[in-house]
């Protein structure tokens, strides 16, 4: 793994890291690399690009200040980890849930949370089950998702995991104007108020680029809500 490409990225960002964090990052990328040639986990991006799209992609909220110290958050959507495992390396003082639909994912993060020697929490769920769990819903004060939904459906799997005062971050593409309408929509329904959008300021090649869409929550998610699996992406609400 190129350390200093991470480390002048992290540092322009003012992000902050120490040697372990460096070493933590360099076991995952190790450890994903050995997954991914026995099963399809990841896109297989060249070493400089993954450290760019997935570690500095994943740690723009901290670029911003976005997540308090010791914040109980849920990765909802998080695949072989993104941004969840980044934030954790980064701030291992996190109380950090990894949920995903898919039980192999799931199984590599546990796995790999055991070799870096990180604590957490995995959840093999659906995210509209889940947060119809006692334990979960509204258990948490931040909510992130990467690459999981539209805006509008987005809100849905993550603003009932959020408590009153928490707060929903979603990695969307430059096109996120479109969604937004709907967004507002849909976070209003759920007890949520949209904050705004923030750039994600990834140094490095740019022929991608990503805003965080901030969601605060300031009311209660109504029973009703998420709908049955699958609903939240079949008719979004507010769309
Ligand atoms: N967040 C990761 C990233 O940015 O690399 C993974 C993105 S991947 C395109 C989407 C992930 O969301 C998949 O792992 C999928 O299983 C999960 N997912 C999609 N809908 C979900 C749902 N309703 N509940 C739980 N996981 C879901």
């Amino acid at each position: 793994m190129n350390r200093e490409r991470l480390a002048n990225g992290l540092t322009q960002m003012g992000v902050a890291f120490d040697a372990e964090a460096l070493d933590r990052f360099e076991a995952f990328h190790a450890i994903l690399d050995a997954y991914n040639a026995r099963m399809d986990l990841t896109a297989v991006l060249d070493e400089d690009e993954r450290i760019d799209r997935h570690d500095l992609d994943s740690a723009a909220p901290l670029a911003h200040g976005l997540i308090a110290p010791e914040a109980k958050i849920i990765d909802v959507g998080t695949g072989a980890g993104f941004p969840g495992m980044p934030l954790l390396i980064l701030r291992p003082d996190l109380r950090m849930t990894f949920l995903d639909a898919l039980q192999k994912r799931i199984a590599f993060l546990q796995d790999a949370l055991a070799k870096l020697g990180l604590r957490a929490e995995t959840l093999h769920a659906r995210a509209e089950d889940a947060a119809r769990m006692a334990a979960h819903r509204e258990a948490y004060d931040v909510a992130v998702s990467r690459a999981v939904a539209g805006a509008a459906t987005l809100q849905e799997l993550t603003l009932p995991f959020v408590r009153q005062g928490g707060v929903s971050i979603a990695w969307k593409g430059p096109g996120v104007a479109q969604e937004l309408t709907a967004g507002r929509r849909a976070a209003f329904v759920l007890g949520g108020t949209v904050r705004g959008v923030v750039d994600a300021p990834v140094p490095g090649r740019r022929d991608w680029a990503h805003v965080l869409l901030v969601t605060d929550k300031t009311g209660k998610t109504p029973a009703a809500y998420p709908r049955r699996a699958g609903t939240p992406g079949k008719k979004p609400l507010g769309t």
